[in-house]
């Protein structure tokens, strides 16, 4: 088998899907060679989306916390208000341009669900999403917002009820459609080429971040960073900057009730190599090799894998992965909201909460880029349960 990052990646997938996803390569290595395919995904990105979203710098939490200038890449600024609709507007243009006429898709907390409905309601395809029991009950409003979309939510009831379930769940749909439906896959990961293709998608974000910080700065970054759960933001800033090596690049997963106890999910920290949805990469698993539940007050940090990208990168130490807590991601959402009037998804909390770490002891001439992958609206009832 071929492994795109390192030994990390593969497709680890029964023959049809892999038939599948041979005709989804062909398709993706066709179009992103494609200078009107391109120009289409761009003119959306810019239209639709909002792009370029702008590269703020974060002066009040500067100034209180004395170290690095710190800039904030405003994904939450986006249509939908995170970094996925980059990823989805990206693939449904390919599966329009494959001929396919419905669109599947996987999703947790139900953000992946959403910009998924969004981008298929615009281009007028027939959308379902699978998610897990647990999680609808959890993300009624979410569920809501797909159905306004004009999406099927169907609940998956195996397993855990959860994620980790509707990913398996949603490949074993595609097998039985694969004429005419396209699986649209929310993360960095899966089997290859789903990691390179939102790679792909997403890698906007650090090639605008890179031009915005030479025109504001006039040089590169010292340090970038941003939060890890299925690592699509995260790559999506890192890529443009990965053989820049002065760049230090810094991934922020979710420690969730602390690293000593078994409620995190911090998969690139205490994680073993392990095959999971279809990929060899990094993930939580028990003493028996089975993966394990994990836990976040982040949905969309609350992923036992990750990217198989980070995995290699973390191997050939080319970037840094490091765990907060709850705590630590809830004192960051209330400061960011309160000194620079920017509500953090809880998310993208992680990263600042880890920036609010760093930066300090870094010297006042640094520069540092946080990726704000989505904003923190969807958060302040759960904020708010945890506060009490
Ligand atoms: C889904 C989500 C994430 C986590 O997903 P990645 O693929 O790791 O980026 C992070 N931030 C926000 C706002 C999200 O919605």
């Amino acid at each position: 088998m071929e492994f795109q990052y390192g030994r990390f990646g593969g497709q680890f997938v029964p023959p049809q899907v892999a038939a599948a996803l041979q005709e989804l390569e062909q398709a993706f290595n066709d179009a992103k060679n494609d200078p009107t395919f391109i120009e289409e995904y761009l003119y959306y990105l810019k239209q639709y989306v909002g792009r370029p979203s702008p590269l703020y710098f974060a002066q009040q939490l500067t100034k209180k916390l004395g170290g690095a200038k710190i800039y904030l890449k405003r994904e939450d600024l986006n249509h939908t208000g995170a970094h996925k609709i980059n990823n989805t507007i990206g693939q449904i243009l390919l599966a329009k341009r494959m001929g396919k006429t419905k669109i599947i898709a996987e999703t947790g907390a139900g953000q992946h669900g959403v910009a998924t409905a969004t981008a298929a309601a615009m281009f007028n395809m027939e959308c379902e999403i699978f998610q897990g029991q647990i999680d609808m009950e959890r993300q009624r409003l979410n569920v809501f917002r797909m159905e306004m979309l004009g999406a099927k939510v169907t609940g998956v009831t195996q397993g855990t009820k959860t994620l980790a379930d509707a990913v398996d769940y949603a490949i074993n749909e595609w097998i039985k459609r694969i004429d005419d439906t396209f699986y649209l896959l929310g993360s960095a990961v899966g089997p290859h080429p789903y990691p390179t293709i939102v790679r792909f998608f997403q890698k906007i974000i650090g090639e605008e971040a890179k031009k915005q910080i030479i025109d504001q700065e006039g040089r590169l970054p010292d340090v970038i960073m941003a939060c890890v759960g299925g690592g699509s933001n995260a790559i999506g800033l890192f890529a443009d900057f990965i053989d820049d090596k002065d760049v230090k690049i810094i991934g922020v997963e979710a420690a969730g009730m602390g690293l000593e106890t078994k409620d995190h999910a911090a998969t690139l920290t205490l994680g073993k190599e392990s095959i999971i949805h279809g990929m060899n990469t990094k993930a939580v698993v028990e003493e028996d090799g089975s993966i394990s539940p994990v836990y976040s007050i982040s949905a969309g940090l609350d992923y036992p894998g990750v990217g198989p990208e980070h995995a290699f990168l973390q191997d050939i130490k080319r970037a840094e992965y490091v765990a907060v807590t709850d705590k630590e991601a809830v004192d960051a959402f209330l400061e960011l909201s309160q000194v620079e009037g920017i509500i953090p998804a809880i998310e993208s909390s992680h990263a600042v909460a880890y920036a609010m770490k760093l930066a300090p002891k870094m010297s006042k001439d640094h520069v540092l880029i946080i990726n704000l992958s989505g904003r923190g609206d969807k958060d302040v009832e759960a904020i708010e349960r945890y506060l009490q």
